[in-house]
């Protein structure tokens, strides 16, 4: 039998998005195997280790017999855990069944998307946004409706847009602060103001990405869920990955209304049951235990933060904001379109990270994949001399583009 093996797919995996972070990573490790020595800032991956205690454990766990299967929204221990932590340092008031543990937050928000849409709702994604928001949302029948903001307005959408884009099909909106790819924090006035006009709204749900919660320079992380107006209209989400360098663990957490974590518990209970045992386990003391490692990352990057800053400063052509969190520059580089060196030349955003890749072996990913076409995303999250080395190539490789 000859199958069109490509019409055979589904229309939804047709019609899905590669994950350009994921795509650009592969692409940089397929270079550096062929020996090429190519940098990649092209993953959102703390290059640190798990800290040690968190390591063992894990093996403590596995030796005293966490090899089995776990109640679906995770270990009740670290979901009390979670409460406890929630409570602690985001001022939010859960209760065990109100927290679903998963295999990483992308999961979660796959959980939530699945959850809550059916074909025709909107879902307002505030733009730039993650690679994977706009995907999921279509994949769970959802329409993505991306509110855009761009570096003029380092890249944060105001409370009028926000009004503006609401109508009858919205049914959620879904952002992170700090953000990937921007590194843009909202403030708690920020927050006030987006309050205020989803107050308007009863049917409209929150999905609060708090992933980079850890991340944030400004020392002041506010969750949109402490809000007495939205309390019951926002579910938070956040993870292990990035605040405890534990991205291969797979392990992120949301708390939601009760019957909104029931309903994401049915669908995990479906797809894949309860995230591994050991790791839960693990995470339970990551998250009950002194945060001194997270809090010495988050130094290291802050001082890699301004390192790039004055290297990006330095390249003409590129515009940098300032991030106030993640680990993540959004540069508007739409100066260098048109530009050429004489045998490529830059038409867009995508061209110019095949640029880079080719001429500079810098792996950086294109703005087009996050909803900005005038930027590209380059992570930090790599050694102070990694990043001198992949920015004097950048200028170099940019200094023949006229
Ligand atoms: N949200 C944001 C904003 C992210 O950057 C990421 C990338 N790791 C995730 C969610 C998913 O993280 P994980 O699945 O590793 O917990
Ligand atoms: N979230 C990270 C990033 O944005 C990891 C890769 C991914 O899951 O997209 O690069």
């Amino acid at each position: 039998m000859a199958v069109d093996k490509l019409n055979y797919l589904s229309d939804k995996v047709r019609n899905m998005a590669e994950s350009a972070t994921i795509k650009m990573a592969g692409m940089a490790r397929a270079m550096k195997a062929e020996g090429k020595d190519v940098i990649s800032l092209s993953l959102g991956e703390p290059d640190f280790d798990t800290p040690d205690h968190i390591k063992q454990a894990a093996k403590q766990a596995l030796d005293d017999g966490y090899t089995k299967y776990t109640p679906v929204p995770g270990l009740i221990e670290l979901r009390q855990a979670i409460v406890d932590k929630f409570k602690r340092d985001n001022n939010l008031e859960f209760t065990t069944d109100q927290i679903v543990v998963s295999n990483g937050a992308k999961q979660c928000i796959a959980n939530i998307c699945l959850a809550l849409l059916n074909p025709g709702d909107e879902v307002i994604i505030f733009s730039p946004y993650w690679v994977s928001y706009s995907e999921i949302v279509k994949f769970a029948g959802g329409t993505p409706v991306p509110v855009h903001a761009d570096i003029s307005a380092d890249f944060k959408v105001n409370a009028g847009q926000l009004d503006a884009a609401i109508n009858p099909k919205t049914k959620a909106i879904l952002f992170s602060s700090p953000c990937n790819p921007t590194g843009s924090v909202y403030t708690h006035d920020e927050l006030t103001s987006l309050v205020e006009v989803i107050d308007k709204y009863d049917n409209l749900f929150i999905i609060s990405d708090e992933i980079y919660e850890h991340i944030n320079f400004t020392d002041a992380h506010a969750s949109i869920g402490t809000f007495d107006a939205v309390r019951e209209q926002t579910i938070t989400v956040n993870g292990m990955s990035k605040g405890f360098a534990m991205t291969g663990w797979r392990l992120g957490y949301m708390g939601a209304p009760a019957w909104i974590a029931d309903a994401c518990n049915k669908v995990q209970g479906q797809f894949t049951s309860g995230a591994s045992s050991f790791g839960q386990k693990a995470a339970a003391i990551a998250l009950s235990t002194d945060l001194k490692p997270t809090k010495e990352m988050k130094v290291a990057f802050l001082k890699r933060k301004h390192l790039v800053k004055e290297l990006l400063d330095d390249i003409p052509g590129v515009v940098a904001n300032d991030p106030k969190g993640a680990f993540y520059f959004f540069p508007d580089i739409s100066y260098f379109f048109g530009k050429s060196n004489g045998i490529l030349t830059i038409d867009d955003a995508n061209s110019f990270c095949e640029v880079l890749l080719q001429e500079a072996n810098v792996a950086v990913v294109t703005g087009s994949a996050f909803g900005d076409e005038n930027c590209f995303r380059l992570s930090y999250a790599s050694s102070e001399e990694t990043l001198k080395e992949a920015l004097k190539r950048i200028k170099n490789c940019l200094s023949k583009f006229s």
